[in-house]
């Protein structure tokens, strides 16, 4: 008992500063980690852009300070370029290091008189500027890496790739094998050349490498109390759980592609079609900025009345509490890894349609190694859209991805448990962080 006072009175000593990109997909899992931390007794200051910005009011549990992001607005509207934008913003201000400084300064000065040494910084593995902006001040800095292990891998494998001829790709070799990294095919790289700006994507992809990673697991289920709600950005419909209420169990598709991925107006119409022709109920998030160029997405005529009631369209929801509920069958979903991790977590199978980056790895790997994913690849069409709800909602093809779903979830259930590997991920990490 002496010890674990001794651990419980060094974590009340020490605070961390958590900083994440301002995406989503990523200030949410950066904001489960400290809850993570705070839940073993470390103290927690977010720091934060003014874009994007958390909601304090949401987290009382941790300290918010909040630093001018300075991105130009003919940028604000580009996700990959905003990511560069930000950190040069960020390093030409000085605004980072100057609120660094200043947390350590009064670190030992903390309210309710509880010094409170500043053990170190986490950061979004994108944001090489603030890990410049520690230079000088002693600051240990580690690195959270939101996207799964196996795609960090495949991003520090890119030289490897170039080397032996699979990069840049050609419209010959899109479906070969990567003999070194299966079940990856060359589709699945996420292959910058082809990007209209070719010298931002291949900085990204050296911005996601060049810092390191520590982190795996179901981070949104490391705490209890954690639904989704609390880090989402945007207000959460949650009339659609009453309609979820309504349905059968087992019976409803859920559709959602994430905060950032665009689809084609010509592709959302066959989404729409697809959706509607397959007979089976679906709940639809159709956010604001959905379709490429397009502020407020109108549905095909027609659509509403195809649906006969068997649908139901909303700009944003409780994602988690959706994948829970048990009307829920299966997930469509553009392969995020959070989305990826909250459908194994609650052994939905997915239907997936990766769009860049990261998530055409994942889309694999989900469907090649754990098998409990259908991957829509190739040009969208209802038909083909129609074939893969089917797959993976029918009561006969669909039993075995469905069987495969509920096994991964019992194995990252037991990876939560007290004695877990999730947890003692945590245990040891918070260890570290003492020890630095
Ligand atoms: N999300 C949500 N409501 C929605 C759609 C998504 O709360 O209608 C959340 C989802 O639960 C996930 C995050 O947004 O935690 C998306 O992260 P992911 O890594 O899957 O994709 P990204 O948005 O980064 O592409």
């Amino acid at each position: 008992m002496a010890g674990t006072g001794g651990a419980d009175s060094r974590r009340a000593a020490a605070r961390v500063v958590v900083f994440p990109l301002p995406f989503q997909g990523h200030i949410s899992p950066m904001l489960q980690l400290a809850g993570a931390l705070h839940a073993r007794g470390l103290a927690v200051t977010v720091l934060h852009t003014e874009f994007n910005a958390p909601d304090p009011a949401r987290h009382l549990e941790f300290d918010f300070v909040a630093v001018p992001d300075a991105i130009p607005e003919t940028v604000a509207a580009n996700g990959i370029a905003k990511i560069l934008a930000l950190n040069a913003a960020m390093e030409a201000s000085g605004h980072v290091h100057g609120a660094l400084a200043s947390l350590m300064a009064s670190a030992s000065a903390e309210r309710e008189g509880e010094p409170r040494r500043l053990a170190c910084l986490v950061i979004d593995s994108t944001l090489t500027a603030t890990q410049k902006a520690t230079a000088g001040l002693g600051l240990p800095t580690l690195v959270l890496h939101t996207g799964s292990a196996a795609c960090f891998r495949l991003f520090r494998s890119y030289d490897m790739l170039h080397d032996k001829g699979y990069l840049p790709s050609t419209e010959s070799n899109l479906d070969m094998p990567i003999e070194e990294l299966p079940p990856l095919l060359v589709r699945d790289l996420f292959d910058p050349s082809k990007l209209p700006n070719k010298e931002i994507g291949q900085m990204i992809l050296n911005l996601a490498t060049e810092t390191t990673t520590n982190s795996s697991g179901p981070l949104h289920k490391l705490i209890a109390s954690t639904n989704g709600g609390d880090t989402s950005l945007l207000d959460q419909d949650h009339s659609c759980i009453e309609w979820l209420d309504s349905q059968a169990p087992g019976s409803v598709l859920f559709v959602s592609f994430g905060s950032v991925v665009h689809v084609t107006q010509d592709e959302f119409t066959e989404i729409a079609w697809g959706l509607a022709n397959s007979g089976k109920p679906f709940l639809w998030v159709v956010r604001r900025g959905l379709v490429l160029g397009v502020e407020k997405q109108q549905l095909p005529d027609g659509f509403e009345s195809a649906m006969e009631g068997r649908g139901k369209v909303i700009k944003w929801a409780p994602q988690q509490e959706v994948l829970a509920h048990p009307a829920v069958v299966g997930f469509w979903t553009h392969s995020g890894w959070n989305s990826t991790l909250e459908s194994i977590y609650e052994g939905v199978p997915m239907l997936s349609r990766p769009v860049f980056g990261d998530q055409l790895a994942t889309g694999r790997y989900v469907a090649d190694t754990w098998k409990i994913d259908v991957l829509l690849d190739g040009v969208l069409e209802r038909g083909e859209i129609e074939k893969a709800i089917t797959r993976v909602m029918d009561e006969n093809t669909g039993v075995e991805i469905r069987g495969r779903a509920k096994e991964l979830k019992e194995k990252v259930r037991m990876c939560l448990e007290s004695s877990g590997s999730s947890q003692q991920a945590v245990d040891k990490l918070v260890d570290h962080i003492l020890s630095l």
